[in-house]
């Protein structure tokens, strides 16, 4: 099977092909496709969000499209960034290093470091159809960043269980239990029952 990927973000892309690749699914991004589309993320929540993106690629171009939106929910900043973890701090102009600089600088002197990545996944088809999966990778902020792998918030997230960063862990650990591997490995699930109906 073939599916869009809703996403400008080189490292979602990079993540999905490891991940879903091995299974058969075959991951295009929408620029690959000619769908360049900066869809407004507008939703309040990251399934909200992810079914704006997937149902606007799905709309453009009249395939399957899917779409992650996920984001750092932090405890002791009420759950920031959020889903405004791509706009934080001075929003999209921002590079990933100075929105992770920025969270640091936001966490100095707190001492509950607890936080959580989250990924919703959406799944829009032609027909309207509609498949959804959620996964979570709960750890902790770092009081300094480490490693430079991954993308995004990495350098200063250590999952739980580990006391280094998925910027230094490398790509098979981050996608056994990252919340984009858990997500993925739900819609994988959902996808396998939809196509067996
Ligand atoms: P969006 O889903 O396009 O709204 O962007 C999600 C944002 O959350 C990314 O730009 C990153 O800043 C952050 N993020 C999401 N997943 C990860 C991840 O796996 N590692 C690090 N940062 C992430």
């Amino acid at each position: 099977m073939k599916l869009i990927l809703a996403s400008g973000n080189g490292g979602k892309l990079r993540e999905f092909r490891e991940i879903l690749g091995p299974l058969g699914v075959e991951i295009v991004s929408q620029r690959e496709a000619g769908y360049d589309l900066d869809v407004a993320e507008t939703g309040e929540s990251f399934e909200a969000n992810a079914f704006l993106k997937a149902s606007a690629i799905c709309a453009a171009s009249g395939l399957p499209a899917v779409a992650d939106d996920s984001g750092l929910c932090v405890a002791a900043l009420g759950g920031a960034p959020g889903v405004r973890s791509a706009r934080y701090g001075g929003g999209k102009a921002w590079t990933d290093r100075q929105k992770y600089e920025y969270l640091l600088e936001q966490m100095a002197g707190k001492t509950d470091r607890a936080a959580k990545f989250v990924s919703c996944i959406c799944c829009v088809f032609p027909n309207g159809d509609t498949l959804r999966a959620q996964g979570e990778c709960p750890g902790r902020i770092l009081r300094a960043a480490a490693g430079d792998g991954g993308f995004g918030y990495d350098p200063v997230f250590a999952p739980d269980g580990y006391d280094r960063s998925f910027g230094q862990l490398g790509p098979a650990v981050k996608n056994a239990i990252s919340h984009r591997a858990r997500a993925l490995a739900a819609f994988r699930k959902e996808l396998e029952s939809y196509v067996d109906r």
